[in-house]
């Protein structure tokens, strides 16, 4: 290897001798001085050196020219003035993302750096974060009352323990026991308060929590113990765990004969809800609802529950709540009862709820008993609205009237252009559900319905097979029967898809899934539902698919043929059928075959490309021959989407 003087290879370089003697030590190269001889090859290495230090330079002196710093919290004007923009289109630009700030309000840091991240630029806080966001947003929390739901199986008594528990305090209201039904009330134990939810079971629960709000914190399971385990009480288990919300046992009817508590615990252990005498850490209790037993026992097991949970909310800021139900009052106009979230709820403050707004003219506690303010967790029937929140519509607190009124049209335009959309179905598909999200894993969730508990475990079973370390699949319930619409809305709440195996797609869960935006696919065998799934895991199925109705007809007759099979005599009633389409047969309110292809087309006996509206024809589908009259197809072709 030849060697080379240092001053030679500055010489090389154009650079000072001393600045590569000092850059070679940087590479851990010890030289004396510029007459020590280095390797040759060292000159190519210190080249690619100096580039990269030059490289970074440039990066770091880029950086600062696009950094903003800041010592104290700036105002959503202030940062609309820095990026040169339009107050209420940052406004709004929040709001989409459910913040709301008026032109005044100190914008949190992380608020701050993600709008400086769209628009390409770095924050630099000269201060603690912490010691800036103290100062400005009063961060201090205080411990808040638990707001519960009663979650269970028809008739195990939901019903009868809500009123039981409203009425243990009955001698303690000052109406003499009178409380208004506003959809949630507070009991008062030693001072300390819990909030239940009046509307008993998991719908409603589900349903709000699609709107993105959860409103629950503990659930209390009630299960009659002289029925045991229920469909209803394995659904309620798989939404309040879908929800994270921990479930307190309440061992219901322990006053009947036939009443068997042990029981209904072994068939819960099945569900990983162990008592905590049995090693596990659910909390379980007997009660009667209907003799008023177990009652106090359970309040004090829900504010153990709640201790370990530290419910905690602030009292300063905007306060923020959850539409539970809303209705049209007379008198009063829009009404709604909100449970407080965050902050405090006052008389005379503007607020948006969805794409509603309005001034808090009135509030009404569960007593009927107008007050001033509500405090977080609290029940208060809010007048005021401009139009009816529906049940789920977070309430958020804004300083002006004005920009209350700006963000629910914005929203209001929004919720039109969605509706125009609407004819675009499923707006989350299993690939776009599997295509990767910057920084986020990916993962694939799964409500599953099957026809037999059979079928149901064999297809878990496969599906689990599939899981790859890149996908988690999550199978957030299964349940055996057609798919409802509390399948859609669990599936539209935690971002899932519906699967069904050899069952069949209830017209209004299938409404709503149009609506919800929620993809579901109906298989007839598990080889096909495992294709689907890997394919879309693999990425296989690259191309997003959207589904174009091409037209309808009205099956007349039936004709076995032989050799060919069934042959249904239609009318074509809308639009045009196509031989090669698919065809999606709808009997009543059900949808009992889905993609099934038109493999037959014909006008008298001649074989024909397509029939349109007002034209009788004959239809006969791949692998369908399950025809009935007054059933009706629905022609339909899935295109890749025009981007
Ligand atoms: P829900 O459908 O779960 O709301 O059930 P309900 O509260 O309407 O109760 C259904 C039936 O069970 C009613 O006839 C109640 O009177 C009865 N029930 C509820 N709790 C008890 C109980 O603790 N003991 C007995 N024996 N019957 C009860």
């Amino acid at each position: 290897m030849s060697k080379i003087r240092v001053y030679k290879v500055a010489e090389n370089l154009g650079m000072p001798t001393k600045e590569v003697v000092d850059l070679l030590k940087e590479l851990g190269v010890e030289v004396k001085n510029h007459m020590s001889n280095v390797d040759e090859e060292l000159v190519e290495l210190l080249q690619e050196e100096i580039s990269y230090q030059k490289k970074k330079e440039e990066e770091a002196r880029k950086k600062q020219e696009k950094t903003l710093s800041f010592d104290s919290l700036p105002t959503l004007r202030e940062v609309a003035k820095i990026f040169n923009e339009e107050v209420e289109e940052l406004i709004l630009e929040l709001a989409d993302l459910n913040m709301v700030f008026g032109p005044k309000d100190f914008l949190p840091p992380l608020v701050v750096e993600r709008l400086a991240r769209e628009r390409g630029w770095y924050v630099k806080w000269e201060k603690d974060l912490k010691e800036l966001t103290h100062k400005i947003l009063d961060t201090k929390t205080y411990p808040r009352p638990p707001v519960v739901t009663i979650l269970g199986h028809v008739d195990h008594g939901k019903t009868t323990l809500l009123d039981a528990i409203r009425s243990s305090q009955v001698a303690e209201t000052e109406f003499g026991g009178i409380t208004q039904k506003i959809g949630a009330y507070q009991v008062e134990i030693d001072g300390r308060k819990i909030t239940f939810i009046d509307t008993p079971g998991h719908e409603a629960f589900t349903t709000m929590r699609a709107r993105g709000a959860q409103a629950t914190d503990i659930a209390v399971l009630v299960v009659a113990a002289d029925d045991g385990v229920m469909p209803q009480t394995v659904e309620a288990i798989q939404h309040a765990k879908a929800a994270n919300v921990p479930i307190i046992v309440a061992i219901n009817k322990i006053d009947k004969v036939g009443a068997n508590p042990e029981r209904v615990k072994q068939q819960l252990a099945e569900y990983d809800l162990i008592p905590e005498e049995w090693g596990g850490e659910t909390i379980f209790v007997n009660i009667s609802a209907l003799q008023k037993k177990g009652i106090s026992d359970l309040l004090d097991l829900i504010l153990l529950q709640a201790d370990l949970l530290e419910l905690q909310a602030r009292h300063t800021g905007y306060a923020t709540g959850v539409v539970i139900e809303s209705r049209l009052d007379r008198g009063r106009g829009p009404v709604a009862t909100v449970i407080v979230q965050e902050g405090i709820l006052k008389v005379g403050d503007y607020f948006v709820a969805g794409s509603s707004w309005g001034r808090v003219k009135s509030l009404l506690n569960y007593l009927g008993k107008t007050v001033r303010e509500a405090y977080p967790s609290t029940p208060v029937e809010v007048v005021g609205f401009s139009d009816l929140p529906p049940a789920g519509t977070k309430l958020m607190v804004v300083g002006e009237e004005k920009i209350a009124h700006l963000i629910a049209e914005r929203r209001k335009e929004r919720e039109k252009e969605k509706l125009l959309k609407e004819s675009r179905p499923y707006s989350i598909s299993l690939e776009e559900m599997l295509a990767p999200e910057e920084g986020k894993s990916r993962e694939l969730n799964l409500i599953l319905k099957a026809d037999f508990q059979g079928s149901l475990e064999a297809l878990e079973k496969a599906i689990a097979s599939l899981e790859e370390e890149e996908v988690k699949i999550n199978i957030v319930y299964q349940g055996v029967g057609n798919i409802t619409e509390t399948d859609i809305m669990l599936a539209s709440a935690s971002q899932g898809i519906v699967i069904g195996f050899n069952v069949r797609l209830l017209s209004e869960a299938a409404k709503i899934a149009k609506r919800e935006g929620v993809e579901v696919r109906l298989y007839r065998v598990i080889y096909e539902v495992i294709d689907d799934i890997e394919k879309a895991i693999k990425g296989l199925i690259e191309p997003r698919l959207v589904e174009e109705t091409l037209g309808r007809a009205e099956v007349r007759a039936i004709f076995k043929i032989p050799r060919v099979g069934e042959i249904a005599g239609s009318y074509v009633t809308q639009g045009k059928i196509e031989r090669g389409a698919l065809a999606r047969i709808l009997r009543g309110e059900e949808v009992i075959k889905e993609g099934a292809k038109i493999t037959s087309l014909k006008r008298f006996k001649e074989d024909v490309r397509e029939v349109t509206q007002g034209y009788e024809c004959g239809i006969g589908l791949e692998n369908f021959d399950d025809f009935q009259e007054g059933d009706i197809l629905e022609a339909y072709v899935i295109k890749e989407e025009e981007k």
